[in-house]
């Protein structure tokens, strides 16, 4: 069946292209997808406007759109295992944790569905006239491009489509070009729930030939992207001309500042798991460690010791720890910025390389790498390698933690480690950054807010406001007994 969904059809890319698509674990084929382009991209414009101007979805009561979106996590639940295992040949990602990925996006469906099956978010106003109706009216943006990349395909997609869903938009959805699968199987399942036909359209193919005419499009209203910060100013500019709604959820480069006082084995323990979960292909990877320095010495000691024993193995390996990073061209980014790293000055206390291993050579995996001595003008320092690689800065003050922490121009997520909670509150109330963890690392809630302050985006997905992300509100004023006011006379 071909892979590209535009109006509720299956079908072929239009110049016939395909893309092999290949397990970063091993380089063995998964399987051939069609690859769009920009023809494809315009047709599928053109189903998601007509759906949205002349179709039933938008105009849809709130709950029943609720309850589509609902059926959809059922759905979701029924195939995990399908999903999960999809998700990891074309990420490499262990098994396991693909198929925590896909509870989350379970709960990410449940979560806008309630709040769609609670029944919209119109308000009355009173506007202190007798005589008025007064009514301000939440409405779907339109017509939104959908753009994800590889780390969390089908999660980043969920984060973007139920919202977009559950508030009667349209939408066509452009994964990363290296990633396909979970997608085309979700548009299997809004198709099973009752979407209607042009509500989902699937656009396969690269940023430049499938994402960038969405991004230029007139007739898309909306454009909510995840991915890096170069190609995000890159959507910013080309949806200025014809003024779109943007939502941009980018990169990080987020600290983890550990106190002397931290309880020593947890945060050792989180320190690792900060930054070399999936391989620290993870938005909010605690990539910097800024560590007190008295207890410097024998925390660094202790993690490179733990880093070394990291087990490192494909999505099949039930005693690895993390898997490979996602392409040859991804790794030997990392390569650079830890060679750049080490030319600045910072000391190599593990990884630095490859394994050599002769299982692994044919994945593109890297060992787990800390650079100890940072500094902050260092590139591996201030630029998101996305790979395992964790830096380690010293500071002798808490003002000095919060300096070093805020001296990026990211602003996504952080945390602190202390056993005083004082100082644990006027830390995280002085990080510029969209989350900030005391005494912990990674989770998050999707009724909570998820993005970035400063260079780390524009808006917030999931909460309240990743619903509203996809709304327009309107003011609708009725006058009940309108009568001349004879202002001219
Ligand atoms: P990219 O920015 O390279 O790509 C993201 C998506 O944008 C892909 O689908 C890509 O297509 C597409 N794209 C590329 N160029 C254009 C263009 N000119 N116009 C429109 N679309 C385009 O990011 P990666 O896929 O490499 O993902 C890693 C990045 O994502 C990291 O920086 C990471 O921090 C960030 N990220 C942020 C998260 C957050 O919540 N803030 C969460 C997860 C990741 P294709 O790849 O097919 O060419």
């Amino acid at each position: 069946m071909p892979e590209l969904f535009i109006g509720g059809q299956w079908t072929a890319a239009a110049d016939g292209q395909v893309r092999e698509i290949r397990c970063p674990a091993d380089g063995i084929p998964v399987a051939t997808v069609d690859e769009g382009g920009p023809k494809d991209a315009a047709a599928a414009i053109a189903a998601a406007r007509t759906a949205f101007d002349d179709g039933p979805w938008p105009g849809t009561p709130a709950a029943e759109r609720g309850r589509l979106v609902l059926r959809v996590a059922d759905l979701l639940v029924r195939d995990k295992a399908e999903l999960a295992r999809a998700e990891s040949l074309d990420t490499g990602k262990r098994l396991v944790e693909s198929a925590y990925d896909m509870d989350d996006i379970a709960n990410c469906f449940r979560y806008f569905g309630n709040l769609g099956a609670a029944g919209g978010t119109d308000r009355v106003v009173d506007t202190g006239q007798p005589e008025t109706d007064s009514t301000v009216r939440h409405e779907p943006v339109g017509v939104c491009a959908l753009i994800t990349p590889w780390n969390y395909p089908l999660l980043q997609t969920a984060w973007k489509v139920a919202p977009a869903v559950v508030t009667g938009n349209t939408f066509i959805l452009k994964p990363s070009e290296l990633t396909p699968h979970t997608a085309i199987h979700l548009m299997r399942l809004l198709a099973e729930a009752g979407l209607p036909d042009g509500a989902a359209n699937l656009v396969l193919g690269a940023g430049p030939a499938v994402g960038a005419p969405l991004t230029q499009d007139p007739r898309v209203d909306l454009v909510s992207f995840t991915g890096g910060l170069v190609t995000g100013r890159r959507i910013m500019a080309a949806a200025a001309p014809t003024v779109k709604k943007i939502a941009l959820e980018l990169g990080g480069k987020n600290p983890n500042i550990v106190f002397a006082d931290a309880e020593f084995d947890t945060a050792v323990d989180y320190a690792l798991m900060a930054v070399f979960l999936h391989s620290g292909q993870v938005c909010s990877a605690g990539a910097r460690l800024l560590v007190q320095d008295e207890l410097h010495d024998t925390f660094v000691d202790e993690l490179v010791a733990r880093a070394r024993r990291i087990r490192l193995g494909g999505p099949f390996d039930e005693h690895a720890r993390t898997g490979p990073l996602i392409s040859a061209a991804h790794r030997e980014k990392v390569a650079a910025y830890v060679a750049a790293g080490l030319d600045e000055g910072a000391v190599l206390r593990c990884g630095g390389a490859p394994p050599d291993d002769p299982a692994l050579r044919d994945g593109f995996y890297y060992l787990p790498t800390v650079l100890d001595e940072c500094t902050p003008d260092m590139s591996v320092v201030r630029d998101e390698s996305f790979g395992p690689v964790l830096t380690v800065e010293r500071f002798r003050t808490e003002d000095e933690a919060v300096r070093l922490a805020n001296d990026t121009v990211y602003g996504l997520a952080g945390a602190v480690w202390t056993q005083d909670a004082g100082r644990a509150r006027r830390v995280a109330a002085r990080m510029r950054a969209g989350t900030v963890w005391i005494n912990d690392f990674h989770p998050y809630v999707p009724q909570a807010e998820w993005g970035g302050m400063k260079q780390s985006g524009v808006g917030r997905e999931l909460g309240p406001t990743g619903l509203a992300e996809y709304q327009e509100a309107k003011h609708v004023w009725r006058n009940t007994a309108p009568r001349p006011q004879r202002w001219f006379e």
